[in-house]
């Protein structure tokens, strides 16, 4: 299939102010996003600092977004991308599902995960995993552990609880957990470090150890730097000059992930400069 134009990561005002304006400039656009419009836009009760729409409730302007981006023809797709690389002249960017290819890349994931836990940089990619869907066959017969800052982690250990022997599952949200598949073991408390040298053994909690042979971590963003390792960041955040041009020719950032203010106004201007330096780079590699 014919490459995109431009694959925009993250749905929330960033990301979707740089899908539109791309489509303004009638460029082939998808948007990826982990959820269909950000959370954090639509926890935001009411926002009275936004030009123009004073008074109006984050879930509101999360609607309006999303119609828009809608009416100008964006293609919006929910997945959460687990890796992005460069081949040859174009992107590659592995969602939890599918593979994107694009021709330039707009980074808008929001304000950046930093928090690694202890043993967690060391063991990733031996015993330590971001995506069930992804990874699970690795762990086919063996114990594994889930710990998921989010419901959609639910999921996740559903489909280890066909493979694994064991499944434990340490939720870090309010929830019921009723979609929970009988078969997995809910844990409490909060994980205190990754066991293992060479490869994970295991995992130490507040409330016991577990001896277990995979990590799966299901956060609200994975950190930067295991999407795309090369991307330079400043204390955490994406590197950007005033184009929101990143350190990698053709991947520009944009919004929260680019450091302070964190707010929709500062994020939907970026959205905009990163889609037109997009354009222009597309414009000067015909
Ligand atoms: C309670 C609350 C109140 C607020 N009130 C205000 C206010 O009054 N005024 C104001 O200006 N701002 C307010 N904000 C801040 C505002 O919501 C943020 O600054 C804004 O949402 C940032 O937009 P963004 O697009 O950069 O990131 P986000 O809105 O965080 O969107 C990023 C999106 O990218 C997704 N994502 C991350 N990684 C991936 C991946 N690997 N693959 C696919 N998708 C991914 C995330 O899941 C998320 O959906 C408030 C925030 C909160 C939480």
């Amino acid at each position: 299939m014919e490459p995109y134009d431009l694959l925009v990561i993250g749905g929330g005002p960033a990301g979707l102010s740089a899908a539109v304006n791309g489509r303004r400039r009638n460029k082939r656009v998808l948007l990826v996003g982990k959820e269909t419009v950000s959370n954090k836009l639509r926890q935001a009760h009411r926002v009275d600092n936004y030009l123009g729409l004073p008074e109006i409730s984050g879930v509101e302007l999360a609607a309006k977004y999303r119609k828009h981006a809608v009416a100008e023809g964006v293609d919006l797709l929910e997945d959460e991308i687990q890796n992005l690389w460069a081949e040859e002249d174009v992107f590659q960017a592995m969602g939890k599902t599918q593979l994107y290819v694009a021709k330039t890349v707009i980074m808008a994931t929001g304000t950046p995960q930093k928090v690694s836990l202890p043993g967690e940089e060391e063991l990733a990619g031996k015993g330590v995993s971001y995506c069930a869907t992804c990874d699970g066959m690795f762990f086919r017969g063996k114990k594994v552990f889930v710990l998921s800052e989010l419901e959609e982690g639910e999921k996740e250990a559903n489909f280890l609880a066909d493979l694994c022997t064991e499944v434990y599952y340490l939720p870090r949200y309010q929830g019921e957990y009723k979609g929970l598949d009988p078969r997995i073991k809910v844990v409490s408390g909060r994980v205190l470090r990754l066991l293992g040298e060479e490869k994970l053994t295991g995992v130490e909690t507040s409330t016991g150890r577990y001896e277990v042979d995979g990590v799966f971590i299901e956060r609200v963003s994975l950190p930067l730097d295991r999407l795309l390792p090369d991307l330079a960041l400043e204390n955490g955040f994406i590197q950007v000059d005033r184009r929101q041009r990143t350190n990698v020719p053709g991947v520009f950032a944009a919004g929260d992930c680019t450091g302070k203010p964190w707010q929709i106004a500062k994020a939907v201007g970026e959205g905009l400069v990163a889609a037109l330096s997009a354009v222009d780079y597309l414009a000067n590699r015909a």
